[in-house]
């Protein structure tokens, strides 16, 4: 099961970018990849397009294996892992195992 999403913020734990944080991007779950931002940079060489781009080695965020990165929580900070919960008035979330406190 995938619990990262768009916008979460995750640490890098394998990889070249280990210890990197960012800003998740884009989640291709069915991959299991996760593009995040400023992580896992390739450059790109691009040729030329008339009237649409100049050639050149444009910088670009590679995805990354879901398993080589961790959710961080925006509550405690820190790395954790996520539990889903279902709370009374039926909406699903995840919790943080770490400070118990509600990730979205
Ligand atoms: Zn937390």
């Amino acid at each position: 099961m995938i619990s990262v999403r768009k916008n979460d913020t995750v640490l890098v734990i394998a990889g070249k970018d280990k210890g990197k944080r960012g800003t998740v991007t884009q989640v291709m779950p069915r991959e299991r990849r996760v593009v995040v931002e400023g992580v896992n940079i390739v450059k790109r060489h691009m040729k030329a397009q008339s009237g649409v781009r100049q050639a050149g080695i444009i910088d670009r965020a590679a995805p990354l294996n879901i398993s080589n990165v961790v959710l961080v929580c925006n509550k405690c900070n820190a790395p954790t892992q996520v539990k889903r919960t279902i709370l009374e008035d039926g909406r699903k979330v995840r919790v943080c195992q770490k400070c118990r406190e509600t990730v979205d």
